[in-house]
């Protein structure tokens, strides 16, 4: 009768009632605690859990957060990884998302009561990054500043074939520009575009030169692209502006990425305005940023189109703290010396071999990703790791991300914070357990 665990199933009422499970309603709401309880019941009516332990596995099962998006550990030596949501915040960012959070002054004047500049703090802050810039405006992404401009410059846009560029995941910056109802005059073959190319295409119905920067390919052998000094010179009288799309968001020269242009020098050299994404080389959160001459920037911001695309409290918060608060972390990882990240590789791979696994330091390459300097690899340092570990690896808590190269599974440290090395550890060694 009874004895069967199956017949004693604690009734869902009684379960989300037991004070132990009151703090974790507060945190997590009622529903998502219901259903680590109604996942315990099904394992005691399969006999996987008695019945006395209900409160406990559900405790066990709950999730940390109400979110689903967990915390993983990037070892695949992409220091911008898309599907690993790009940049990771630096603390001082996340901390100002948190204090933003709830209600803020984000279009509120505190001394006067009145309403105020949306987000002024933040474009005060990319203004002093760049001073090559009149004015700036933040919208949802990179893709956004494009079908911004696209829209309220609009008429024909004029760009080099070569320049027809698809981003990643099927993003094709051509279909992007047109289905805003721009037209498009393409210049030039795929390998070249000369000035004269540009300059005969130019007619009163042109709204805008554009520049994208092909940021993950290049064209190698019998090239010829026009710099933007160039364009910009021959373009300066014309009344059509010179709008250039970075992409990568770098504000100034980088000294480990020679070929990546910025915004500071982009401006400087002509363009009148230029585009970039926050979450890749800046280091901050998704974002779109347009910086340039002052008529242009308020052309954009008064557009209707605007509104739909500007960004919330918490990203201008994050933004605003990147760039005045300490180095975000993609900085930190461009900025790493091979010697300390051998010296990390090394000490990891001791204590993985200690406790008996096939763990070795080995030299490795990273790469920027995102978006950013293709072909450009970064020295680096690794942990090698046997082939058949990757897949546990990003099952286990916290996930661990890396690649296989070869029959080894590699981690590598560039794209790792270096306060992650101990989590990574720990991660490594309970997976190497659960296998044996
Ligand atoms: C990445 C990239 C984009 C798209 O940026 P999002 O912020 O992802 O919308 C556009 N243009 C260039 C040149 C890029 O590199």
């Amino acid at each position: 009768m009874s004895a069967d665990p199956r017949r004693q199933v604690p009734r869902t009422d009684t379960l989300l009632a037991d004070p132990e499970l009151a703090p974790a309603v507060d945190r997590l709401g009622r529903e998502l605690v219901k259903s680590a309880v109604q996942e315990v019941q099904q394992r005691i009516r399969d006999g996987e859990v008695g019945p006395g332990d209900a409160v406990a596995a559900v405790l066990a099962g709950l999730p940390p957060t109400a979110s689903s998006l967990r915390p993983v550990l990037n070892a695949t030596g992409v220091l911008v990884h898309t599907n690993l949501g790009r940049s990771p915040l630096s603390a001082a960012a996340v901390a100002a998302i948190a204090a933003a959070g709830g209600t803020t002054d984000v279009e509120l004047d505190l001394v006067t009561g009145r309403r105020g500049p949306r987000g002024a703090a933040a474009i005060t802050a990319l203004l002093a990054a760049v001073p090559a810039a009149q004015a700036a405006i933040v919208v949802n992404n990179c893709a956004a500043a494009l079908a911004l401009v696209a829209t309220a410059l609009g008429g024909e846009l004029v760009i080099a074939r070569g320049e027809l560029v698809e981003i990643g995941d099927g993003f094709r910056i051509p279909e992007l520009l047109v289905a805003t109802g721009a037209r498009l005059r393409e210049v030039g073959t795929t390998n070249r575009v000369t000035l004269d190319d540009y300059r005969d295409a130019l007619h009163e119905e042109t709204g805008a030169v554009l520049k994208v920067h092909p940021s993950n390919f290049v064209v190698r052998g019998f090239t010829r692209a026009v710099p933007v000094a160039e364009l910009a010179a021959a373009l300066s009288g014309s009344g059509v502006p010179l709008v250039a799309d970075v992409g990568s968001g770098l504000l100034r020269p980088h000294p480990a990425l020679p070929d990546e242009p910025d915004l500071q020098t982009t401006l400087a050299d002509g363009a009148d305005l230029v585009l970039a994404s926050g979450d890749k080389l800046l280091g901050g959160p998704q974002a779109g940023l347009v910086l340039g001459r002052a008529d242009l920037v308020q052309r954009l911001r008064r557009h209707p189109l605007y509104r739909a695309l500007r960004v919330d409290k918490t990203t201008l918060a994050a933004l605003e703290a990147t760039l005045r608060g300490p180095l975000p972390p993609v900085q930190e990882m461009l900025a790493a010396d091979l010697a300390g990240l051998r010296r990390r590789a090394a000490a990891l791979a001791a204590r993985l071999a200690a406790a008996g696994l096939d763990a070795v330091a080995v030299d490795s390459e990273a790469r920027v990703g995102g978006g950013g300097a293709p072909e450009h690899p970064l020295p680096s340092a690794a942990v090698s790791l046997p082939g058949d570990l990757a897949e546990p690896l990003r099952a286990g808590t916290p996930p661990v991300v890396g690649y296989v190269a070869g029959n080894r599974t590699l981690l590598d440290l560039r794209s790792l914070p270096p306060a992650a090395d101990d989590a990574l550890a720990g991660a490594v060694l309970a997976v190497a357990e659960d296998a044996a």
